[in-house]
């Protein structure tokens, strides 16, 4: 009981939290391991505690699916895989339009 109230006081420290394009917004009472959380493009979603706290790169699932727009949108993703990635496309873009000019 006590370490379940110790929980949810937890929980409730964090609305307000920005967790990479995740901002906390409610603590449902009746889900202890959940909380709501908005991302930068607008959804609303429930996510578990431990996942939205974990370090990693979080979003409702739209910055895995548009990597381009969020990796450009967000400085703190620079230096994630994915940015690494398309930033050696991009050059080897780069390198083609040279050889063919
Ligand atoms: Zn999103």
């Amino acid at each position: 009981m006590s370490i379940n109230r110790a929980r949810q006081r937890r929980r409730q420290d964090r609305i307000g939290d920005r967790h990479e394009m995740l901002v906390i917004i409610d603590a449902p009472a009746d889900k202890p391991d959940v909380v709501v959380a908005q991302c930068d493009c607008g959804s609303v979603r429930e996510y578990f505690v431990c996942n939205i706290t974990r370090p990693g790169h979080k979003s409702c699932g739209c910055y895995k699916a548009n990597p381009l727009t969020k990796a450009t949108r967000r400085h703190g993703m620079s230096r994630t895989k994915v940015h690494n990635t398309w930033s050696g496309m991009m050059k080897f873009a780069d390198d083609y339009k040279e050889a063919a000019a």
